[in-house]
């Protein structure tokens, strides 16, 4: 039997590559798997969750004869894992990423590709706050979308082959540039974080009478939160790395806060009513 790709390479085996690994496995894309990463017990566990056949700490080893290596770590460490085994890639080997910011990664890992070999970007927009090969699941991609970030640069079978994996892991599958991308999620997925772990620490450190008012959140409180419970590496790898547009999406965030703040210190009631309407319109509107 052959199979899309022989021999796939996941570099980082937590919840996005784990994820992956098991729903190509499942669509029998795969003929074999092999695990790398830095830590002995995440890499066991993923070996015992049946998410690979073999497992290294070695990348260079591990890459050897892969006619794909998909890059999960946190973003700012996959341009120095792609420089670290492009002497080891296959000629034809394809490599390509998961990565939450696009702009840097794929101009760092384009130039850095060996000639023969291929760097297709992308973004699974599908996730939880949970990390490890244990948080994965085959089911996580299934409707969601998966963005593709090519350029000029980028070799057409090798995007179509990137493309057809992730449609056959169940996403709907989608390009646009690289620098869009960033912006874009600048401001549905980079703001809400930061804005998420700004208002938990700012409550969590707020100090009424000497209370810890943390005690008393309720459900609306863990709903607005909960991403706040994410990884903080790689939250602060994300903040870093699209530092420019985070923080054009702050600034516009906090005119809107401090446009809320004059409304309310002047008792303007049809000012909020306007405000929280618009608001609640857009919410609305979100399908
Ligand atoms: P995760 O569950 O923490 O998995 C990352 C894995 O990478 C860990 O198993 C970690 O294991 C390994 N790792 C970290 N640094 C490494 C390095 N330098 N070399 C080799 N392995 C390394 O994180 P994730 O949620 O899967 O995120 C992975 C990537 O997907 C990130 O780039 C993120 O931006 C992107 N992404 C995440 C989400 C989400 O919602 N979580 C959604 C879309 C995209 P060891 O510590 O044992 O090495």
């Amino acid at each position: 039997m052959s199979f899309i790709i022989e021999r796939l390479a996941i570099i980082g085996v937590g919840l996005i590559g784990g994820s992956l690994a098991r729903a190509l496995r499942e669509a029998g894309a795969v003929g074999s798997v092999v695990g790398i990463g830095r830590s002995r017990t995440n890499l066991e566990d993923a070996l015992s969750l049946g998410i690979c056949d073999d497992i290294t700490q070695d990348a260079l080893e591990g890459v050897k004869g892969a006619d794909m290596v998909f890059i999960s770590v946190p973003v700012c460490s996959i341009p120095a894992v792609v420089a670290e085994i492009a002497p080891a890639l296959a000629p034809g080997c394809i490599v390509t990423d998961g990565g939450s910011v696009k702009t840097a990664i794929v101009r760092e890992c384009e130039a850095i590709m060996p000639t023969g070999c291929h760097f297709v970007g992308g973004h699974p927009i599908a996730g939880t706050e949970h990390s490890g090969a244990a948080a994965s699941f085959a089911t996580l991609y299934r409707g969601k979308r998966c963005i593709l970030t090519p350029t000029k640069h980028t070799d057409p079978a090798a995007l179509e082959t990137v493309a057809r994996l992730w449609r056959l892991a169940g996403a709907d599958v989608c390009s646009m540039e690289p620098g869009h991308h960033d912006r874009i999620f600048a401001e549905i997925s980079h703001l809400p974080h930061a804005v998420a772990y700004a208002l938990v620490h700012a409550v969590g450190t707020a100090d009424v009478e000497g209370e810890n008012v943390l005690s008393y959140t309720a459900g609306g409180f863990r709903d607005f939160t909960r991403i706040a419970s994410s990884d903080p590496v790689m939250w602060r790898d994300i903040s870093l790395m699209n530092r420019e547009a985070l923080l054009a999406s702050i600034d516009g965030f906090s005119a809107s806060l401090a446009e809320l703040r004059r409304r309310i210190d002047n008792g303007d009631q049809a000012g909020l009513t306007e405000f929280f309407t618009t608001a609640k319109k857009f919410r609305d509107g979100i399908v």
